[in-house]
């Protein structure tokens, strides 16, 4: 998913975070908001390093981990061990494709309709269940074509 969003508002997002609206929190958190695929580090550098030589790998890291506490993006841990990350931080469920690494959002409010009133009949004792987030696993049939949602 592709957010639009201006410079100002990323500055505004920053700011209302509790962080200083650094250059390279700008640049990062722009960079990922355009980024629909959810990107790993290293495809994130590889996006803003010929636009931004002063940003080196340390500061990215240290800055994506901000950018992270603060609730702005979100960590996604993928099968194959590494991170990617994500600038959508609503409830969404992800579509992860296992012979091309693909992340996709999956949005689906029939779904979460579904499981929803199903873990409240459920009743899990002491637990109070906070939000329900799918990773639906598959393999991508035709790899020429998109993988597409209706
Ligand atoms: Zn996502």
């Amino acid at each position: 998913m592709v957010i639009k969003i201006s410079h100002s508002e990323i500055k505004e997002k920053i700011i209302a975070a509790g962080l200083k609206a650094t250059h390279q929190r700008i640049v990062i958190y722009a960079a990922l908001m355009q980024m629909c695929d959810h990107p790993t580090a290293e495809k994130i550098f590889e996006t803003i390093a010929p636009a931004n030589p002063s940003i080196s790998t340390g500061t990215l890291y240290k800055t994506l981990d901000h950018l992270v506490a603060v609730n702005l993006i979100a960590k996604v841990k993928s099968d194959e061990g590494s991170y990617r990350y994500d600038a959508n931080v609503d409830n969404h469920n992800h579509i992860y494709c296992t012979n091309t690494n693909e992340i996709l959002d999956y949005e689906d409010h029939e779904l979460d309709q579904i499981l929803e009133a199903y873990f409240k009949n459920k009743k899990i004792k002491n637990l109070k269940i906070t939000d329900i987030r799918l990773q639906i696993n598959g393999e991508r049939l035709d790899l020429k074509k998109a993988i597409s949602i209706q």
